[in-house]
């Protein structure tokens, strides 16, 4: 199966531009790729450069925040089939959505979350493995 998922608040909880502390996603998100399910990163991180004057001086800063996410991914032994797109869907569509049969993601409907107190929602990852057990996922 093919899963699009989602970074912040999905994989980490949310510090952007910063990654996010540990939420419980890496072990689960192993076992999906263990299982041969294939992971396509699908965020609204993005590589930029932008122009910024510093005391009048025109410089160029660098921002990495997708460059960063999928580095998590690589230090936490996940592997990534796509990042944005599916890899294939080149082929037969033009459409800026990845295409996946399933999305990942704190935004979505019906996506099991923790609030803590004083933070943003993030993905309960005890309650999305569950669902992927009942769903024969894993
Ligand atoms: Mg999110």
């Amino acid at each position: 199966m093919d899963i699009c998922i989602d970074f912040d608040g999905t994989c980490v909880s949310h510090e952007f531009p910063a990654i996010g502390k540990d939420i419980g996603a890496i072990p689960v998100l192993q076992e999906l790729t263990d299982k041969g399910h294939r992971l396509i990163l699908f965020t609204m991180r993005s590589d930029r450069k932008k122009k910024k004057k510093v005391d009048g001086v025109e410089v160029v800063i660098e921002e990495n925040f997708l460059t960063d996410a999928i580095k998590w991914f690589e230090l936490n032994d996940i592997p990534l089939y796509g990042v944005q797109k599916n890899p294939t869907q080149r082929f037969w569509t033009s459409s800026p959505k990845a295409y996946g049969h399933l999305y990942i993601d704190d935004a979505n409907l019906g996506c099991p979350l923790i609030l803590d107190d004083g933070e943003r929602p993030y993905a309960d990852w005890k309650r999305i493995r569950e669902i992927l057990v009942e769903m024969n996922i894993l």
